[in-house]
């Protein structure tokens, strides 16, 4: 029996008779065969979400079942594909996101007669890395046929002896986790590029960290510098309810930005989502699920995938949103009382894994969400609930963007809850450094106090030392301009160079005042001019003027 509209309000919809389908199915609605989702069943009436525009649509159109949940295609020609936006119709999420005519090289690694199961890897392709062509999470058996050749990604690379086609792209319904063969513990680091994160919050490879600020406190930039320049194989960037221009800057910056590893364009390990603020609101709450689909695709393979997601709160508007004009008994703020299991549910999807299949590798999904609370008011749902399962907080802080204190991230509230494990796997004199330079800062906050009540001048020449260099530690330590080209990254080099440096500085000028010298007499501005010139000056001429930065900390003594 065919289904038919029987009302419509916007992109939702409901379909009578539909009993038969399940819940999350696809549909195709009216003439021009929408495409839309089986939200909720009442009786033999089926509530609809349709993720393109509905101008046009009445009641009576007809609607037909799929069979099957909204899906993503995977498979070679992601890498460097900009999903579901700018000028591509939404309609390409579930029919067509690669490339039919592109051709791929395909080199067989399996044999006829070899026994596979899910996650084995039947060859390779050349996509700027090594995709991994693996059997489906599911499928298993013996092959058939398999040989290298040069294929389109509907062409069939072999067959299993029960007749079921090999291809090199594979279809995953996004609202499922694929499966690993066994979750392992995130404890090494994945360097970010910035200092303020890879010294005093580190990031694990396979962890999850939430970002919450304010307007205008740097959440975009922060996503954007990780997109950049963290060492990750594969980025997928998902652009989720914000402004349509960051995207459109994005997108230019990109190509021109090149891989350190590669030497070619980041754009060839980049995956970017696209859902802006202009785009229907149904396919918001859909494009993160993509993205962490597509990521666990290549961390199968046994790639570390790192997932920005910019915001998270765009994707908790719109299941509020939804939940509202199906009229659903609103929680805390008007969200849906699932938001926050829902929330958990997404972040769970990231970790490292010893993934399915053989030959045994590990991959990672590594998760970073911007959340964005209305006024800066971190008590509010999304930020409590991102609080509650992210494994870190970079919390910026609207005082420090207005001071011009870039990345804004507040060292007095962010956390790592890997910082221990992690920071010795960049370097094992790393978690000492950090001690350092949190107990100056600590130390700096208590001091700036008691100055605001006292007057500087009345502090003594030791603490005046700890308010000076500090001030140092926060400009030239902590701050990085994304602007800057030789700054808008710092390896780890730099970043432990720039912070020894100050703490050397730190101690010797404090010895020299124990041993009688006056502070105003220390020449601390030069320790200050040379800091600056390392933190800026091009990469290729590091080695000199760290040199030189410790002649500067040396003429303290
Ligand atoms: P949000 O996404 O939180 O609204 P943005 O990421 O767009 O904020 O940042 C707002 C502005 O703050 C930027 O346009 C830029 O001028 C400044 N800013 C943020 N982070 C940095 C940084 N690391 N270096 C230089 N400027 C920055
Ligand atoms: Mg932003």
């Amino acid at each position: 029996m065919t289904a038919n509209l029987v009302r419509i309000t916007g992109t939702l919809a409901e379909a009578r008779p539909l009993r038969e389908a399940a819940l999350y199915e696809l549909v195709r609605v009216g003439p021009r065969g929408l495409l839309g989702e089986v939200i909720r069943f009442a009786g033999d009436t089926a509530t609809l979400q349709i993720f393109e525009d509905t101008t046009g649509l009445a009641v009576g159109a007809a609607v037909e079942r799929t069979g099957s949940s909204l899906a993503a295609e995977l498979g070679p020609g992601l890498l460097g594909a900009v999903l579901d936006g700018i000028g591509r119709p939404l309609a390409r999420l579930a029919a067509a996101t690669l490339d039919r005519t592109k051709t791929w090289r395909f080199v067989a690694r399996a044999r006829p007669g070899d026994r596979v199961s899910g996650g084995d890897i039947l060859g390779t392709v050349d996509e700027h890395l090594e995709h991994r062509v693996l059997v489906p999470p599911g499928v298993a058996g013996t092959i058939a046929a398999i040989g290298d050749g040069e294929l389109a990604i509907d062409q069939p690379l072999g067959r299993l002896a029960d007749g079921t086609a090999l291809a090199l792209a594979q279809r995953w319904p996004i609202r499922t986790p694929r499966p690993v063969a066994q979750r392992l513990a995130s404890d090494r680091a994945l360097v970010t590029g910035q200092r303020v994160l890879d010294l005093l919050f580190p990031l694990a490879e396979g962890g999850t960290v939430a970002v919450p600020g304010g307007f205008g406190t740097g959440k975009t930039i922060v996503e954007q510098a990780l997109a950049k320049h963290a060492d990750a194989d594969v980025i997928v960037f998902v652009g989720c309810g914000e402004r349509g221009n960051e995207m459109a800057e994005l997108l230019e910056s990109f190509p021109a930005l090149v891989d350190p590893r590669t030497g070619r364009s980041i754009m060839e390990r980049t995956v970017l989502i696209a859902n802006t603020s202009n785009m229907p609101v149904v396919a918001r709450e859909a494009s993160v699920y993509l993205g962490m689909t597509i990521a666990e695709y290549y961390r199968d393979m046994g790639h570390r995938v790192a997932v920005m997601v910019d915001s998270l709160s765009r994707w908790a508007e719109a299941l509020r949103d939804i939940a509202a004009r199906l009229q659903e008994m609103p929680g805390e703020e008007g969200y849906p009382t699932a938001m926050a299991s829902r929330l958990g549910a997404l972040y769970e999807r990231a970790g490292r894994a010893r993934v399915l299949g053989a030959p045994e590798r590990t991959g990672a999904v590594t998760m970073v969400c911007a959340v964005s609370p209305p006024g800066g008011d971190f008590s509010e749902p999304v930020t409590q609930a991102s609080l509650r399962v992210a494994g870190g907080l970079w919390a910026l802080d609207a005082h420090l963007a207005r001071a011009r204190q870039f990345p804004a991230i507040d060292w007095a509230t962010s956390y790592s809850l890997h910082a221990a494990t992690v920071l010795p796997t960049i370097d094992p004199s790393w978690p000492a450094l950090r001690g350092r330079v949190l107990a100056l800062l600590q130390r700096d906050a208590e001091l700036r106090e008691i100055a605001s009540l006292v007057g500087e001048s009345e502090l003594e020449d030791r603490d005046r030392l700890v308010l000076a260099i500090a001030a140092i530690v926060r400009e030239h330590v902590l701050g990085q301009n994304a602007f800057d080209p030789n700054d808008a990254t710092s390896p780890p080099a730099k970043t432990a160079a720039l912070a020894r440096l100050a703490i050397a500085a730190l101690d010797a000028a404090d010895a020299a005042i124990a041993g009688g010298r006056e502070l105003d007499a220390l020449p601390i501005t030069a320790v200050r001019r040379a800091l600056a010139a390392l933190r800026g000056g091009p990469e290729r001429e590091r080695d000199a003027r760290t040199t030189a930065a410790q002649q500067a900390v040396e003429a303290l003594r």
